[in-house]
């Protein structure tokens, strides 16, 4: 197992799902995994964490993935809508506390047009900050407006890359309508975040070395990985969430694959663990996002429950997570956070 490790390193390229989720299946390996991911983190990237404020500005959805809080056969659950000038007022507030991306996500809410999501960008660049957005897959040449418009980059996970079980959780889509999307947007120039959950019903290490294989060909910016946490109001209520080793596995193994990726502590790890995302920062991530969305919305924005920060006041996360990251030895930066891409493997002593 040492040598499959060692070769990661070195020939990333060559590596096998068979041998990764042989990495995966072994709990002896752990230490050793865990050491090396924060060694490799910190060789690329020193010790700074890039900070980004996140805007949930709706919850409306018109899809049903089996997992989701928010799929739009929810009946339990009040639908809110932020309007533009309230996203506008709370990206203010972002940069003001000196973080320098804005995060806006939502569920797929076709009430915000394109031209209104080009007119939210345009002002929020007034306020110097990158702009990352995270509404799922739109139309092509809508991707195209906001990018004139200004924004950076596109969060869109990939959620599982073990196809029947994608097409399982997603009715009416498929992770090769996924990947095309992913791949424009690479085209178009933003940087592209992917990223899966740890624990879904049905999945196995085979299947989660294969979200490793995706990530490392598709050579994303960042890679989002969180546990699958059930929703009680969803088909998937009655599974068993994601664990905090195998989740921390997951993103040591992501660092080792694209030392120079940027890999956030989810606010899911958070939510199962109270020290979740400062072991993952630990074990290779290197992004935060603290919550930004307003009450009352916030508590609304429930992908699954007991979502930490939920009762939090309106900036108390941005200040957390700076402590956060300071009590868990590494350095908060003030930096616009774009991937810093190595062209070249730098050694490292293991
Ligand atoms: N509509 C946007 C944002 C989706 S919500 C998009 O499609 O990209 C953000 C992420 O939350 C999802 O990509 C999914 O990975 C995660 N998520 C949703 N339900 C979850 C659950 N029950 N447990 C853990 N993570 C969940």
């Amino acid at each position: 197992m040492y040598e499959i490790l060692q070769k990661i390193i070195k020939h990333p390229q060559k590596v096998q799902v068979d041998e990764i989720a042989l990495i995966l299946s072994k709990e002896e390996i752990n230490v050793k995994l865990f050491a090396l991911a924060d060694e490799i983190r910190q060789r690329y990237l020193g010790k700074t964490v890039y900070i980004r404020g996140i805007i949930e500005f709706s919850n409306y959805c018109k899809n049903s993935c089996l997992y989701c809080g928010i799929r739009a056969q929810n009946k339990d659950i009040s639908r809110y809508r932020m309007s533009v000038e309230q996203i506008i007022e709370r990206a203010r507030l972002v940069s003001q506390m000196g973080i320098k991306t804005v995060v806006l996500q939502s569920g797929e809410d076709t009430h915000y047009s394109d031209k209104i999501i080009a007119q939210i960008i345009e002002k929020i660049k007034e306020f110097k900050v990158a702009i990352t957005l995270s509404i799922g897959e739109r139309d092509f040449n809508e991707y195209k407006l906001w990018k004139e418009a200004g924004a950076d980059r596109y969060l869109m996970r990939h959620e599982t890359a073990d196809e029947e079980l994608y097409s399982k959780l997603h009715p009416n889509d498929s992770f090769r309508t996924r990947v095309e999307h992913l791949k424009k947007l690479r085209e178009l120039g933003y940087e592209v975040g992917v990223g899966s959950m740890v624990g879904l019903p049905g999945q196995d290490d085979l299947s989660l070395a294969k979200d490793i294989s995706f990530v490392r060909d598709f050579d994303a910016d960042m890679v989002g990985i969180g546990p699958f946490i059930p929703h009680p109001s969803t088909p998937l209520r009655d599974a068993q969430p994601g664990t905090l080793t195998k989740t921390l596995k997951m993103i040591a193994l992501t660092r080792l694959f694209l030392p120079d990726t940027n890999i956030p502590a989810t606010t899911a790890l958070g939510t199962i663990h109270p020290l979740g995302r400062q072991l993952a920062l630990k074990c290779g991530a290197n992004v935060i996002m603290p919550n930004f969305t307003p009450a009352p919305y916030r508590s609304l924005y429930t992908l699954y429950p007991n979502k930490i920060c939920i009762f939090e006041s309106d900036t108390a996360c941005g200040e957390c997570t700076k402590e956060l990251i300071r009590s868990a030895g590494y350095t908060a930066s003030d930096d616009f956070g774009y991937r810093r891409k190595f062209y070249e493997r730098v050694t490292c002593r293991f």
